[in-house]
């Protein structure tokens, strides 16, 4: 079956068939980089992050853009309030929105933009629809005339007729026509940043930037434009009405909106104390990967319930995924294969495929795999299993985690790098000592604290082999000295058939 998305303009599924055969052109609207973005936004990179894989998965080349909103009102207020410029103030979110995106594995896009870094380009796109008749001045700001563009509203659905009067599209505070008009570009108010431009001074709209810089980098009619739900109106609508106007040109051809996330029942909210960013989630112990397993398992389009019981479960499902991986690899099996398994592994990543192709249904496809995980353990379990069936069971596996990316631990390693734990020291003179394990949450981490002592994994390994040597030794005193040192460096040790597996807590 072919990929199939659910497009918010047509109200229907739809299969997905890219403009040039070549290359699929994505634009994703990045964050406001004023604070630390919430696990709400981060449920929608995720939701990018998986179409993004899935489209490469598919075996088409990609050039996905997305921008960083880098001059709004909040950005102003908070960079003030700091004292510090826009560019400084912004930077240091930018940067925390890099390491979150690298602690929960998203992919880079092929392109990332600053708004204040295109500002030119948007001067271009309004003068353009000023000489069209699409945009007017007043007191210094220019605004889009809605009236003007008669598809207006066909993305959010919305009756113009049905926005009367008085209700505000857009909450700038400007003079305008009318009500249902939308600022392109915004006069400087006292004290404000603004940008000298043959427009006059002033500032870009928010809307307008995401326009410019998705026709700027991926042509005027492009494949994908996607985004939270939230988004779809004002924002998604004023954007088509703008490049539409000045183009000529059909804008988009799929737009995909990502459904809210809500925490324990109730709406995300400061207020209710239920507000949550990443860090937050760090700080309390949890792992960036639990966190985009969660993240990822229900389907887009639906909204995601987020609980601390679901993160732990999300936790116990990628250990149960690893804990099978890790038979597959290091248990012995007799000789010989079992074709029957092998047909259920080949299955399995049928039914995976098959369940993201039907509009990222990623719920069908964890499902698919676990099918596959619970079939093989009872098959190991029973003796019935085959050196020779491994392949196939890997093979799935690996197809899987190159959409899921969470089979590899790096949790460890990365909040370590990223400076939000502590890295755990051990020292090995005659006998094996630790610090206790530093799970200190440093708030804003910087890139690249120094890693001093950590125990490698090499280290770890050879403590291991030598607790397994003590073991057989019988003397278990010490076998048991070494495990309680390393468990207090934070390591875990499983005894089991295959030998003893180690894991970071
Ligand atoms: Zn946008």
């Amino acid at each position: 079956m072919p990929f199939r998305v659910y497009n918010t303009l047509s109200g229907q599924i739809e299969e997905f068939k890219p403009l040039h055969a070549s290359q699929v052109g994505m634009y994703t609207c990045g964050p406001t980089v004023y604070d630390f973005a919430h696990i709400g936004n981060y449920r929608t990179y995720v939701f990018q992050d998986i179409l993004r894989r899935w489209l490469k998965y598919r075996g088409y080349a990609l050039r996905h853009v997305m921008n960083l909103t880098d001059v709004d009102d909040n950005t102003i207020r908070n960079s003030q309030a700091a004292g510090l410029t826009l560019r400084d103030y912004t930077e240091k979110y930018i940067q925390a929105f890099e390491l979150d995106r690298q602690l929960l594995s998203l992919e880079d896009p092929e392109i990332v933009v600053r708004a204040t870094d295109s500002i030119d380009d948007m001067v271009k796109l309004i003068q353009t629809l000023v000489e069209k008749g699409y945009a007017y001045s007043s007191e210094g700001s220019i605004y889009f005339r809605v009236a003007a563009f008669k598809n207006y509203g066909q993305l959010a659905k919305l009756d113009l007729a049905g926005i009367r009067d008085g209700a505000r599209i857009d909450s700038d505070k400007y003079d305008k026509n009318d009500a249902r008009d939308f600022a392109l570009w915004k006069a400087p108010k006292e004290g404000e940043p603004f940008w000298e431009t043959p427009l006059g001074p002033g500032r870009p709209g928010w809307h307008i930037e995401c326009s410019v810089m998705s026709m700027k980098y991926l042509g005027e009619t492009f494949d994908i434009h996607s985004g939270g739900v939230d988004l779809i109106f004002p924002h998604h609508e004023n954007e088509i009405a703008q490049s539409e106007a000045a183009t000529g040109k059909p804008f988009v051809r799929y737009w995909l909106h990502a459904e809210h996330l809500i925490v324990n029942g109730e709406k995300m909210s400061k207020s209710l104390g239920n507000f949550y960013t990443l860090r937050d989630l760090l700080a309390q112990g949890f792992k960036p990967s639990a966190i985009r397993y969660l993240l990822a398992a229900v389907p887009y389009r639906r909204h995601l319930n987020f609980t601390f019981e679901g993160l732990q479960q999300a936790q116990q499902s990628i250990e149960r995924l690893r804990n099978f991986r890790y038979r597959l690899t290091r248990e012995s099996f007799p000789a010989g294969e079992n074709t029957a398994f092998e047909e259920r592994a080949r299955a399995a990543c049928q039914a995976f495929e098959d369940a993201l192709d039907d509009n990222l249904n990623t719920a069908e496809a964890l499902g698919a795999v676990f099918t596959m995980v619970r079939d093989g353990n009872t098959a190991m379990d029973r003796g019935e299993f085959r050196a020779g069936d491994r392949a196939a069971f890997l093979e799935t596996l690996a197809r899987w985690d190159r959409i899921f990316c969470v089979l590899e631990d790096h949790d460890h390693e990365r909040l370590v790098k990223f400076g939000f734990i502590k890295p755990l020291t051990i020292e090995v003179a005659d006998r094996v000592e630790s610090t206790d394990a530093a799970q200190a949450v440093i708030g804003n981490g910087h890139p690249g604290a120094a890693v001093t002592a950590l125990p490698t994994d090499e280290e770890i390994s050879q403590w291991v082999a030598e607790r397994d040597e003590m073991r057989r030794k019988g003397n278990f005193a010490r076998a048991d000295e070494i495990r309680q040192n390393l468990h207090k460096a934070g390591v875990i040790l499983e005894d089991s058939k295959a030998g003893t597996r180690w894991k970071r807590k």
